[in-house]
């Protein structure tokens, strides 16, 4: 377990603190590191160019002597020092540094040099380093006037960028002075954060003094963050895949010539880690892992409630999670009034279903319309009103209940919205008026059904006619809901509300299978008037621990700039997917949001673009004739400018294409 040390500014005491740290874990037995891998204003000590701080006070501590990744004589901003003897740092490099020196260790303190937007390069700063690290950050100022402004604005940031502080060590602390007094209670007030001060020193044995001051944080914080993650040296990398292709069945797959599989040891931030190396992930794990992978924010959430209540019966009791969540979801959603949580998407789907033929029970409709192209999940009501043609039911039309079909919408998110695409099913609806119980649609962007966008004047209408014959709307935001669309839900662009809406995927985070149906009340009104009960009751109803992850996702989501984070994956996506357009194969590229598509004339071999895409790197899983991305929103842009570039690639020289073609 590593942390990731950093300040206010230059020369606060960062090295000393860090130092004290150091011997606060070793006192503890705890076997440790401290790195500084960027130093500048280094001098040749015992053979190794140190900056002279850093040889000082970590020869004082046992075993810390190690030479950084990057040294520069100059003492001066980084990308300058680096620039002066014809070097450019590189954060790969940095990182797998990080790895190599601190693995053998339990706690390894990584230093940052200055402050978090100090420049590494001419394109990268401290921030970029601690974001692709995604470590618990302790943060160390100095106690003095001005300095609040100057902490919170980097607690702000860090939280923007989804990284956790761990803890706030207030360096050069006067215990009696009315201005260190002050900013003290006030940050103890104000900031949810560990906070230690400790008194400026300038005894020989200042280290040991202070590490005095930080050993009840270190025991009571840091270490409670090693009881929590597991050691990378600990996870088994060798995987019986041959178990896996013999007797696992994958999505979608012959049992008998499986597509091949490739074996996961783990996963952080957006990055996929395989043997042997990382991919950068464009798929968010269909569409859920919004933050990427091992949030630590998350991660302490599912812990926390994990040694609380991990599962229990959601008959004849409840829970703190479920209240929370819900509370947060009726925020976010406030047309919608009633919550069923379910565990996956497509039962969701089905007590949406059900809630709307119970609805409808006196009214003798028992018909869903919906449109071709759409899909809804895998489980039998879902799979009726899957599309039937193109879609991936079709074997299973005999038993399926026989619902109405209307062709798909054919008006295009980005262009002026033709009225003649909803003649038909106007007149699909006037003729099977008695019929028709609800609709069911997903809002804007039909996802598994051909990654297509419409306009969202299409829903307008379908809400008026439903309105007109007294049927439901149901909008199965499944795959769009929580930011995808650049909507916090993406029928939040046609202005118009349905009566029961699907949420799940990206609900929870990618973390828990989990889902929820929420409708408005006169849906619940209806159902249960004459004491009418409804009828669905899953085992893992409101599980405790996937409601705890759900609630603290949306509110890392809520705090970051997800919008902008989400117009930037769009900006690039229009860029550099839309290269594709000038090559012959393509009939298409779409972007909306996070979601970019590329459409080819011809179908893709999946085995052999997946093995190209690994070659380079990156994971993306194409369907159909559909090449896509839906990345995480923290994706950094050379990384998604890279996706884009091999997608390109892949189409220009073919990749696509099986062996026998
Ligand atoms: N509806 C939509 C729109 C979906 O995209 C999906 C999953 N791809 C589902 C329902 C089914 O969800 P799950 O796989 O969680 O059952």
């Amino acid at each position: 377990m590593n942390f990731f040390i950093t300040a206010t500014d230059t020369d606060v005491g960062k090295t000393f603190v860090t130092t004290s740290l150091l011997l606060a874990l070793q006192r503890l037995k705890i076997k440790s590191i401290a790195l500084k891998p960027v130093q500048t204003g280094c001098e040749k000590i015992h053979d190794k160019m140190l900056a002279p701080d850093v040889a000082i006070y970590c020869s004082a501590v046992a075993e810390n002597n190690i030479q950084p990744c990057y040294s520069f004589q100059l003492p001066a901003s980084p990308h300058y020092a680096a620039q002066k003897e014809n070097q450019v740092i590189d954060i790969k490099n940095i990182l797998s540094y990080i790895k190599q020196y601190s693995c053998d260790y339990e706690i390894g303190l990584i230093e940052g040099a200055g402050g978090i937007f100090v420049p590494l390069n001419q394109q990268e700063t401290m921030l970029d380093l601690m974001r692709q690290c995604n470590l618990p950050i302790i943060l160390v100022c100095p106690n003095r006037l001005g300095i609040l402004n100057n902490i919170l604005m980097n607690i702000e940031i860090l939280k923007a960028n989804s990284l956790t502080c761990a803890g706030l060590i207030l360096n050069f602390d006067k215990k009696d002075d009315e201005i260190c007094k002050c900013n003290r209670e006030y940050l103890q007030e104000h900031i949810d954060i560990p906070i230690v001060a400790i008194p400026n020193f300038s005894a020989t044995n200042a280290i040991e003094i202070a590490s005095d001051y930080l050993q009840d944080f270190v025991q009571d914080y840091l270490l409670s963050y090693i009881d929590n993650s597991l050691p990378e040296n600990n996870i088994d990398t060798k995987l019986d895949t041959q178990f896996d292709r013999e007797h696992l069945w994958h999505p979608y797959t012959h049992a008998l010539n499986p597509l091949p599989t490739y074996p996961v040891i783990s996963a952080n931030r957006h990055l996929i880690h395989i043997e042997g190396k990382d991919l950068i992930d464009g798929m968010s794990s269909w569409w859920c892992a919004l933050h990427g992978y091992n949030n630590s924010e998350i991660n302490r959430a599912a812990i926390k409630q994990l040694s609380q209540l991990s599962h229990v019966m959601f008959a004849g009791l409840t829970h703190k999670p479920a209240i929370d969540l819900g509370k947060k979801l009726l925020e976010l959603l406030p047309d919608f009034n009633r919550i069923f949580y379910s565990d996956s998407g497509s039962v969701s789907v089905e007590v949406a279903l059900k809630l709307a033929l119970q609805y409808q029970q006196s009214s003798g409709k028992d018909k869903i319309l919906t449109v071709l192209g759409g899909y809804h999940g895998d489980t039998q009501g879902a799979m009726s009103v899957c599309d039937p043609n193109d879609g991936m039911h079709a074997i299973f039309n005999g038993v399926l209940a026989k619902h109405i079909f209307a062709p798909r919408p054919l008006c295009r998110f980005d262009q002026e919205f033709n009225p003649d695409s909803v003649a038909e099913i106007e007149s699909i609806f006037e003729n099977h008026k008695e019929k028709i119980a609800a609709v069911i649609i997903e809002p804007i962007v039909q996802g598994a059904g051909g990654m297509w966008f419409y306009h969202p004047q299409y829903l307008q209408i379908l809400r008026k006619l439903c309105d007109k014959y007294g049927a439901l709307l149901i909008f199965d935001e499944i795959a769009t809901g929580f930011g995808r669309t650049g909507k916090m839900f993406a029928y939040q662009y046609a202005n118009v509300v349905p009566d029961i809406i699907c949420i799940g995927k990206g609900l929870s985070a990618g973390y828990m299978t989990f889902a929820a149906t929420l409708c408005q009340e006169h849906i619940a009104q209806k159902i249960s008037h004459n004491n009418g009960v409804f009828m669905h009751g899953p085992t893992f109803m409101a599980n405790p621990l996937a409601c705890a992850i759900s609630l603290k996702s949306i509110e890392l989501l809520e705090k970051s700039n997800w919008q902008e984070n989400v117009m930037r994956i769009s900006n690039t996506m229009k860029k550099h997917l839309s290269k594709c357009k000038s090559l012959p194969e393509t009939l298409d590229v779409r972007v909306l949001g996070a979601i970019g598509v590329v459409e080819l004339s011809e179908y893709i071999d999946i085995a052999t673009i997946q093995e190209f895409f690994v070659s380079r790197n990156v994971w993306i899983r194409p369907f159909g004739k559909l090449i896509y991305l839906m990345p995480p929103f923290i994706i950094p842009n050379d990384d998604l400018i890279y996706l884009c570039q091999v997608i390109f690639e892949a189409i220009q020289h073919k990749k696509y294409k099986g062996a026998s073609c």
